[in-house]
């Protein structure tokens, strides 16, 4: 049986681009929209908002560009009713209908290009919820997935050897084709093992590379700051984007809580929502993590699982739509998946 993600790729896949631009043209979606508006609300997913040049610090595939992202903001302000994901929270949390054709935008990871991106909202009038890796900030330290595309970058061998999960690891990357493997490859690895030993394996990279400078493509804190003040809402994404089941409950603990505290600190203002990191085929959020997540307070949490969320959904497990570059992508995932990706019961949520 195929898995809602599988059967989301499968009918993104075999939806033609051709067939998606004709529907929105002719005005399908917008019929659609009209005819069955949306109960649920569509939480959109972004990371970066970047051209070409953020291949150097951000997987492509999560990258849309400032002109679509600009598109994005004035489809979705002209057509659907765009909340701040704590208020669609509090009407959940209260059992209380949510307006038709509701949508909430979030960002992960906090890149620094999502400060114009944050103005661009500005402009149109609404916000959207950022969550933040705190311990990335201001070049504190380097956030682990833009690292390792920096430091395979600057390896000269062949192959890159590893050794500290146990057994030595050979990970070819001599051409362009086994770079993107490595990649891969290196943040599985990354995302598999504890916090300690993600750090053996990130210092023993950086030795293999023979050391040289990581460049910070994160906001600053006065940047956040910024952000805030232009009414964005402020959440948080763990400390060092660690797989939190992998991590360990009490090291899974230290990061959901200390995100919050120090964004609370910085910020001046309380931050009740949070996104687990990571997501695909590996296992990124548990029960166990989501009543961590609680426990610290925060009032509900994101995960990468495609869906629509909804009344049924569980507050700390919503569903979220990931954002293609295209607009017609868009309409499409908001008015044709929508019928095929409501939000799971409960039940199924915490498994
Ligand atoms: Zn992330």
């Amino acid at each position: 049986m195929s898995t809602p993600a599988s059967l989301l790729a499968r009918v993104r896949r075999e939806t033609a681009p051709a067939a998606k631009r004709l529907l929105f043209r002719v005005g399908a979606y917008d019929a659609v929209r009209r005819v069955r508006p949306s109960d649920g609300i569509a939480i959109l997913r972004y990371h970066a908002v970047c051209g070409p040049e953020g291949e150097a610090y951000v997987e492509p595939s999560i990258c849309v560009t400032p002109a679509a992202f600009e598109r994005h903001v004035g489809y979705l302000t002209s057509r659907y009713r765009v909340l701040p994901l704590p208020d669609a929270v509090a009407c959940l949390r209260a059992g209380k209908s949510l307006p038709p054709n509701a949508v909430a935008i979030t960002f992960d990871d906090g890149y620094a290009d999502n400060l114009p991106a944050a103005r661009v909202l500005r402009r149109h009038g609404v916000g959207a919820t950022f969550y933040i890796t705190t311990g990335c900030l201001s070049g504190e330290a380097p956030f682990w997935p833009s690292e390792i595309r920096q430091v395979v970058a600057r390896i000269t061998e062949p192959v890159i050897r590893l050794r500290a999960a146990g057994s030595e690891m050979t990970i070819p990357c001599a051409t362009p084709v086994e770079r993107r493997t490595a990649l891969r490859t290196l943040a599985k690895l990354f995302k598999s093992h504890s916090i300690p030993v993600r750090e053996r394996l990130r210092d023993e990279l950086r030795a293999a590379a023979g050391g040289g400078e990581t460049i910070s493509h994160m906001l600053t804190w006065d940047q956040l700051r910024q952000m805030h003040g232009m009414g964005m809402t402020i959440g948080a994404h763990t400390v060092t984007h660690p797989n939190l089941p992998n991590a360990g409950l009490e090291d899974a603990r230290r990061e959901i809580v200390d995100a919050k505290v120090r964004l609370e600190r910085e910020l001046d203002a309380p931050v009740t929502m949070f996104s687990y990191p990571n997501g695909g085929a590996e296992r990124y959020m548990t029960p166990e993590v989501a009543s961590l997540v609680g426990q610290a307070g925060y009032d509900a949490a994101t995960t990468s699982r495609n869906g629509f969320a909804g009344p049924s959904s569980d507050l700390f497990a919503l569903e979220r739509v990931q954002v293609q570059e295209r607009v017609e992508d868009l309409a499409f995932a908001l008015e044709v998946e929508r019928f095929a990706f409501k939000p799971a019961s409960r039940a199924v949520a915490q498994q």
